[in-house]
């Protein structure tokens, strides 16, 4: 059989968890919480169940969710979206990015990718045809170089990838991001894709810069987010995509026909929990808490963490400990040393390897405390 994706194995996120598994090593690996999503949460799925919401969804997802989102979108990025031809619910975020990238690349076109970049994107690419073309964003700040994305951009650019708050990094985007890509977009007929699942986790007293913000940007582009990120549950996989009703429509040609809906008990618990706005409005705090307190007991230790603006996700360069490739340090420390991360450089196409390995501190302050104590010893 000849592979549609003859580079693609297993996730980095199945193997590592597997080993971490294997070897009863503590799990900073696959980004998930080790806690629990509000009781609350739970109450209210299984009241939707109890009510006999066990049935197809409306394709689309159901109106209350689709109205909770778009009054939140207005409310904090002052974007209006119509909930019945801008807002699809989708399962999961992945589901979304695929969407969308199955709904307007044709074979030959070009997508620019910023590297390192959340690995669903290329495979979804290459399975529509489409021709990633690569833009790395500088080492170690994991900004935007905007002169190398113009220099890539051409006739053939159909879509331009972006996610910030960014996964791997960290890092979030500045006001001048947002001004450099609507100069971009007013040169280039480009639509944007933003991946922006780790809107509520920006540290620092910053804002979350949506693509939504700007008008200009908010009429060309698919802007993806996903409630396994906001309200820990990652394993419910319920997501959505906002985008401009033509988009919208081609977006939802695709969706119908790879899920079609998404679990309907989910969606009335969501509509519902919609309405505590502090569950949100406090999660940069939450997060933040945690990132210091990982910070701060790696302190001793010889790790050097690079800066940290939002997600739950820290880097950290590991040269005083090893001259080991990324992967093989990655395994060492998960079999060796009990503590399972993710190696940087399998969110490269080239696998670049900076000596960068990422922790996910989404944890319990016991298991982040547990990690960090073997981490110091190394
Ligand atoms: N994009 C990024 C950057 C992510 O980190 C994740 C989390 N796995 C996703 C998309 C997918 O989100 P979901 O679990 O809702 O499919
Ligand atoms: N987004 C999560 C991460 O980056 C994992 C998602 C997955 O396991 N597919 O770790």
């Amino acid at each position: 059989l000849q592979s549609k994706l003859p580079h693609v194995g297993t996730t980095i996120f199945s193997t590592m968890s597997q080993l971490a598994a294997q070897h009863g090593a503590i799990n900073l690996s696959q980004g998930f919480p080790d806690f629990d999503c509000p009781p609350a949460l739970v109450e209210l799925v299984s009241q939707a169940m109890r009510a006999g919401h066990n049935q197809y969804a409306p394709g689309i997802g159901i109106s209350a969710l689709r109205e909770k989102i778009s009054q939140k979108t207005q409310e904090l990025n002052g974007h209006f979206a119509h909930p019945d031809t801008e807002i699809t619910v989708t399962s999961g975020a992945t589901e979304a990015l695929f969407a969308a990238i199955a709904a307007v690349v044709q074979p030959g076109d070009e997508v620019l990718v910023l590297e390192p970049c959340y690995d669903s994107y290329v495979p979804a690419i290459e399975l529509s045809g489409g021709v990633p073309v690569f833009v790395p964003l500088r080492f170690p700040d994991y900004s935007v170089d905007w002169q190398q994305v113009e220099d890539k951009l051409t006739e053939k650019t159909r879509l331009l990838i972006v996610n910030s708050p960014h996964n791997p990094s960290g890092a979030v985007w500045q006001q001048e991001d947002l001004a450099e890509l609507t100069r971009l977009s007013q040169k280039y007929p480009f639509l944007i894709l933003s991946d922006e699942v780790y809107e509520h986790m920006v540290f620092d007293g910053q804002p979350h810069r949506s693509i939504l913000t700007v008008p200009a940007l908010a009429q060309r582009a698919f802007v993806v987010s996903s409630f396994g990120k906001t309200y820990h549950t990652t394993g419910w996989k319920v997501g959505y995509c906002i985008a401009p009703a033509p988009l919208t429509v081609e977006f939802r040609k695709v969706h119908q026909y790879l899920t079609f809906s998404t679990a309907t008990p989910f969606q009335h618990a969501l509509a519902a929990y919609l309405e505590h706005q502090e569950h949100y409005l406090t999660l940069p705090q939450f997060y933040q808490q945690k990132r210091d307190l990982f910070a701060s007991l790696l302190q001793p230790s010889k790790f050097e963490l690079l800066p940290c603006a939002g997600t739950y996700f820290q880097l950290a360069r590991y040269r005083h400990i090893s001259d080991q490739p990324d992967v093989a340090f990655s395994q060492w420390l998960t079999k060796e040393a009990g503590v399972a991360v993710i190696p940087v450089s399998v969110f490269y196409h080239d696998g670049q390897d900076h000596g960068v390995i990422r922790f996910c501190f989404a944890k319990k302050e016991e298991t982040l405390r547990a990690a960090a104590e073997r981490l110091c010893q190394l």
